[in-house]
């Protein structure tokens, strides 16, 4: 089949490059003359683990094709996806013009018929809007369909390539058999799809997004709770996610959720919920938690410095929102370094694949080192905001040679306690015992 992807971002390259894998022919279009000049080049604009080969070679294949021209790839195209940005308004509501803009445009351009799937994560009710907005501008036969993306970043490929479900909304018979099609070599596999309507299926995203948003939060309230009575998180936790009804997935504590989803998408559905009169007490209080877990330690250094934190050096491992992605936006890095410089202290940061977009967001109002233990040296302490594999097991007797304090605030749990402990490390991670 031929198809369109509109957006070239995390979302759409990774679904147009599986596409492609899926041997459909797949044209890639974006705004951003940039990057398109460079993905055809055969330069991949994201990180995300194993995409660049399989880009590549759908790029070889002759599958794969970029352009900045919408009307180019849609007179080629039967099947348009937007994976285009819903970023949050000013009032927290998703903001729709991306997707209603490309939806116009659509509508100018179309000269036959077409099934228009919305990938990316839009309120209830976006379908309809983008079928007005086309139906405005058009009298040819179209179709909407509501098709969220459920990949993980740092996971994109092997989810995308992998999915546990498909979930449709499509309330056309004939878009549902382009959707079937499309799917077919995922269900062939017993992969399940999951047809509803679309209103149903714009909430699933939102609805799964929340979910795990409450999880890791409410996981975040235990750990709190725990260092108030003297318990240890990681015991709860194994003992939790043993019930196969709660299960040992998200229920790791640390410094907060951050990321391009879930902060944007709680809010997203405690706005819808308010334009309906309805309030979403569970998400208002996740938002709320969540805010200052991102910062939790940052108390925590001040207390060891007591309460002084001028001219203070302060070693950041991690920069992403999370481990295996370059993304950085809504990272708690961002809020904990933002506070750290405000009361003084100089931030030096290692984060190999991260460090080029938070350069582009804070330049040199904190230093880079090129490899991890080169932030350590000269250090009053070490905060660790990410957690990537390569801090997992770190040379103690390095780390605390290059420090002036052998001291670690732990913001993703990393080390076992006893391990830290025979190095001789004052450490504080969350929900368990302080080492002093
Ligand atoms: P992104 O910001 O990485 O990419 C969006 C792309 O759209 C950019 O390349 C931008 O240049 C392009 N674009 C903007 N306006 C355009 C236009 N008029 N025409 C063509 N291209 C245009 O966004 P993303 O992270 O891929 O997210 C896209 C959607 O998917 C969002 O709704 C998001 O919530 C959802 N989603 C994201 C993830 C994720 O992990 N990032 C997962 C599931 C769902």
């Amino acid at each position: 089949m031929n198809i369109t992807i509109v957006g070239t971002g995390y979302v759409g390259l990774v679904t147009g490059t599986t596409l492609a894998e899926l041997g459909n022919s797949v044209f890639c279009v974006d705004i951003d003359d940039k990057k398109v000049e460079a993905m055809k080049l055969g330069k991949v604009p994201i990180y995300e683990p194993n995409l660049e080969e399989m880009f590549l070679r759908n790029i070889q294949a002759q599958r794969l094709f970029f352009t900045t021209n919408l009307k180019e790839a849609l007179d080629k195209s039967d099947v348009i996806y937007l994976a285009l940005p819903t970023p949050p308004g000013e009032d927290g509501s998703a903001d729709l013009s991306y997707i209603l803009k490309v939806a116009n445009d659509i509508g100018e351009m179309m000269t036959s018929y077409k099934v228009i799937v919305n990938k990316s994560t839009v309120p209830v009710g976006t379908a309809d809007k983008v079928h007005a907005t086309i139906s405005a501008k058009t009298t040819v036969e179209f179709d909407v369909v509501s098709n969220p993306e459920f990949l993980r970043e740092g996971f994109a490929v092997e989810d995308s390539m992998n999915p546990s479900r498909v979930v449709i909304g499509c309330s056309s018979e004939k878009a549902k058999d382009f959707m079937s099609k499309i799917y077919q070599p995922f269900t062939n596999t017993g992969v399940p799809i999951i047809f509803m309507d679309e209103k149903s299926s714009e909430l699933t995203k939102y609805a799964s997004n929340s979910f795990l948003a409450v999880k890791i939060t409410f996981m975040n309230e235990i750990a709190n709770y725990c260092e108030k009575v003297g318990a240890d998180v990681d015991k709860v936790r194994l003992g939790m996610g043993s019930d196969d009804r709660i299960g040992h997935r998200f229920l790791f504590p640390g410094i907060g959720y951050g990321g391009s989803c879930f902060p944007k998408d709680v809010k997203a559905l405690i706005k819808s919920g308010k334009q309906e009169g309805f309030n979403f007490e569970i998400l208002e209080a996740t938002e709320k938690v969540n805010t200052s877990q991102k910062v939790i330690l940052i108390s925590e250094i001040e207390k060891y410095f007591d309460g002084n934190l001028q001219g203070k050096k302060i070693a950041l491992w991690g920069l992403a929102f999370k481990a295996n992605t370059d993304d950085i936006r809504e990272a708690s890095s961002l809020d904990n370094i933002k506070i750290l410089l405000e009361k003084g202290a100089k931030i030096v940061a290692y984060d190999a694949i991260a460090e080029e977009n938070i350069r582009k967001i804070l330049g040199d109002t904190i230093s880079y080192a090129p490899d991890m233990y080169s932030a350590l040296e000269d250090a009053d302490c070490l905060l660790i905001a990410t957690e990537w594999s390569e801090f997992k097991n770190p040379n103690f007797k390095l780390m605390a040679e290059k420090l002036t304090n052998k001291v670690i605030f732990d913001g993703r749990n990393m080390f076992d306690l006893e391990t830290v402990e025979n190095a001789g490390f004052f450490y504080k991670s969350i929900g368990r015992k302080t080492l002093e």
